[in-house]
């Protein structure tokens, strides 16, 4: 089967092709800006296949959002209107994804798949998806933890069983994907039991320019000082993390050669934040078979990894490894298994 997959993110198109897992070709549209442009880069994508003769049997797109969707879906018109519904919950990512699927409808006669970052960690039970605010006001609005990176998160963890030989249906593992976001899973046996980043990707770890955790109390704090709601978003999303504790880089590798107290600051936050997290996902899941790292940070820094691993000696924890993770890969297998059934 041959599988063209498409990652439309704010302001960039990203497709690879596979030829079963093999993938054959890639590339990257960057600094696109408005509908049109969008629109042409998915024609030229269209194009530059046809010139190759390579014939598609499926289009796989990453979609961030899909609300308590729990499975890839063949998209349908009933689903885009779903989608369109959850739209408010990632209102960067998913409406350009959605007139993206729209386009390749038009200019694809293959069947087309919808892979969701948040679809694995809809696994979770009801104790690790509810917040502690008022049931009503959770129900009106859809508050409660969806997680992310889930298309990651799941990859890695396979790729780890394959690599220490287990399988993953009998294993306690935690992955922790530490790129520009950042972001830890519990998994136990093969399914998602809890996640770090919640009703949007800010919760949970330090990241490049996100806050992570936060006393919710700072939000209403600064308000009160004058900081207007946009401002305090803009805060916490562009300005927080390794940026935002360092003043230096969002860039743990700029972070970490900078000799300065506060870059250093950073890294401590950094890998005590990342640490505390796997211990409480350690608690969640009664114990650690393996522990996974990838993304930027977590595939190739020794260094963190063994920082954070410093913290965690005592448990004894059997498999540590590290994982490239590989999205595009993992959603050509989630497009093949749609489309079998
Ligand atoms: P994204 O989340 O955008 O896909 P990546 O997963 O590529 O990003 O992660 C980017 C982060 O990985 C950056 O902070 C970068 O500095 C960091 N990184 C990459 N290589 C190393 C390394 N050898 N040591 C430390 N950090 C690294």
């Amino acid at each position: 089967m041959k599988a063209l997959v498409l990652n439309v993110g704010s302001s960039s198109i990203k497709y690879s092709v596979f030829d079963g897992e093999k993938r054959i070709l890639t590339g990257i549209f960057e600094r696109l800006r408005g509908n049109a442009q969008f629109s042409l880069s998915l024609r030229k994508i269209a194009g530059l296949l046809a010139r190759k003769r390579i014939r598609i049997d499926a289009v796989g797109h990453r979609v961030v959002h899909g609300g308590t969707i729990e499975k890839p879906c063949r998209i349908t018109a009933s689903l885009l209107r779903k989608l369109e519904k959850v739209s408010e919950l990632a209102p960067l990512h998913n409406p350009p994804q959605i007139r993206g699927i729209r386009t390749c409808r038009k200019l694809f006669s293959a069947p087309q798949v919808a892979v969701f970052d948040t679809a694995f960690h809809q696994a979770m039970p009801a104790r690790a998806y509810t917040y502690a605010i008022p049931s009503g006001i959770a129900a009106n609005y859809g508050i409660r933890r969806y997680g992310f990176h889930g298309t990651s998160h799941k990859y890695v963890a396979h790729e780890a069983c394959r690599k220490v030989k287990k399988d993953i249906r009998k294993q306690k593992i935690i992955t922790c994907h530490l790129g520009n976001g950042c972001s830890v899973t519990a998994i136990k046996n093969g399914k998602s039991i809890d996640t770090s980043m919640g009703f949007t990707p800010l919760e949970g770890l330090v990241m490049g320019t996100r806050s992570g955790d936060i006393d919710p109390a700072i939000v209403t704090f600064l308000m009160e000082k004058g900081f207007s709601r946009q401002k305090v978003y803009d805060i916490l999303n562009h300005r927080s993390g390794l940026l935002g504790i360092s003043g230096v880089s969002n860039d743990m590798r700029t972070v970490m050669k900078s000799k300065s107290k506060k870059a250093k600051l950073a890294v401590d936050v950094f890998c005590y934040r990342a640490a505390k997290y796997i211990g409480a996902y350690a608690a969640a899941l009664g114990g650690v078979d393996i522990l996974v790292f990838t993304g930027g940070i977590g595939e190739h820094s020794l260094a963190i990894r063994k920082k954070i691993i410093g913290y965690l000696k005592h448990m004894k924890i059997k498999n540590i490894v590290a994982v490239k993770t590989d999205e595009e890969k993992m959603i050509v297998r989630e497009v093949k298994e749609v489309l079998r059934k």
